[in-house]
């Protein structure tokens, strides 16, 4: 899939899950792309200024949380979501 991606870009995948979204009737939010979800840490919010890729698992230097990098961005990124959808910032269908 991450060559899919690579071959179009993140804008025509984007595109159809905002469409098919709306198709459902479903809440679309897209957060800012250069957000740093894998580098912040989720239980206290610091942000480290760099994560090699290859580091799957890190520990956070402001208050020692061991953070799954996968897990940790996913929990980064439902927040800043809610945070979008509370600002009103989302794309909602119907
Ligand atoms: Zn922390």
């Amino acid at each position: 899939m991450a060559k899919s991606i690579l071959d179009v870009g993140w804008g025509e995948p984007l595109r159809q899950l905002e469409y098919k979204a709306r198709w459902y009737g479903r809440t679309f939010v897209q957060i800012d792309r250069l957000y740093p979800s894998s580098e912040r840490c989720h239980a206290c919010g610091h942000t480290v200024a760099a994560l090699p890729l290859a580091a799957r698992r890190w520990q956070s230097p402001a208050c020692g949380a061991a953070l799954d990098r996968g897990v940790d961005a996913a929990q980064n990124i439902w927040d800043a979501g809610l945070a979008e959808l509370a600002a009103g910032l989302a794309v909602s269908g119907t």
